[in-house]
């Protein structure tokens, strides 16, 4: 069944500001934010604790298996660090953070990350990681990338998103017209 809302990814390091921009989007749209770290927790899709990264190993099956019913009904912004495992069905926007090294260290030493984590995300953030993920797992017309660097960029970031619904609303409401 078509959807008449999409679904969004939201996606980049950790400390680009993906909850950030969820949220505020959530707020102005009336999306659904789905933290996929929160899903992973609450739904029990992990195989344990990492304590050298201090955080969960994701079971990917189990979590797309949790995600599937929230995600056919579109309306989604999905909020996780990661973008290559979702089907290419379910998703009509991805959208990657980006930021500074020195803004990124700034953000992510005040989170209190274990070192090695820290110099991880950090390396990631310069080798476009996500980014190069995003593009080699959508088609490359679905694929945005933003700066957050500041609450002027994410403004505008927000408002750019907000247009592009609107017009996924317009264009796809005229399909379903056609159709009928
Ligand atoms: P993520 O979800 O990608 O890990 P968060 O949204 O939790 O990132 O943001 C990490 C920190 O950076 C938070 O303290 C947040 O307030 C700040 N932050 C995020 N985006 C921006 C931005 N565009 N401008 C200024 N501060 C930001």
């Amino acid at each position: 069944m078509a959807r008449t809302s999409p679904n969004i990814i939201i996606t980049g390091t950790p400390g680009v500001g993906k909850t950030s921009h969820c949220e505020l989007l959530a707020e102005r749209t009336g999306l659904k934010h789905l933290s996929v770290n929160d899903i992973v927790k609450t739904s029990e899709c992990h195989e344990g604790w990492d304590e050298e990264y201090q955080s969960w190993i994701v079971d990917e099956d189990k979590l797309l298996d949790a995600m599937e019913p929230m995600v056919q009904e579109g309306g989604c912004i999905i909020d996780w660090h990661a973008c290559d495992l979702f089907p290419k069905s379910w998703i009509d926007l991805v959208v990657v953070l980006r930021v500074d090294s020195t803004t990124l260290y700034d953000r992510l030493s005040a989170r209190k990350y274990p070192e090695i984590k820290l110099q991880e995300n950090l390396d990631s953030e310069i080798m476009e990681v996500l980014l190069q993920e995003a593009r080699d797992s959508y088609e490359p017309e679905i694929v945005v990338e933003l700066q957050s660097n500041s609450a002027e960029e994410m403004d505008t970031n927000i408002d750019r998103i907000e247009s592009w619904l609107k017009q996924w609303k317009e264009n796809n409401a005229e399909e379903g017209e056609e159709e009928s």
